[in-house]
């Protein structure tokens, strides 16, 4: 699962989005599964770990739900 996500889809989602090429290497729910969120194929992206962890800290902020690192 997660070598088919890599091999579809290799660079970072969100760095791509501001014309960055980052390879990801954290595989992320875009839609937390904390906030509802499917876990499938369909829902999950991948991130570099920097965009991963800045993510993660926002939902953190938001719901509560996921433990702060
Ligand atoms: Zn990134």
């Amino acid at each position: 699962m997660r070598a088919a996500l890599f091999a579809r889809e290799p660079l970072c989602t969100e760095c791509s989005k501001h014309g960055r090429v980052t390879l990801a290497t954290e595989r992320d729910h875009i839609k937390p599964l904390a906030e509802g969120g499917a876990d499938d194929d369909s829902n999950i992206q991948g991130l570099c770990h920097s965009c991963h962890e800045s993510k993660s800290h926002a939902e953190a902020l938001r719901g509560r739900h996921r433990a702060r690192r």
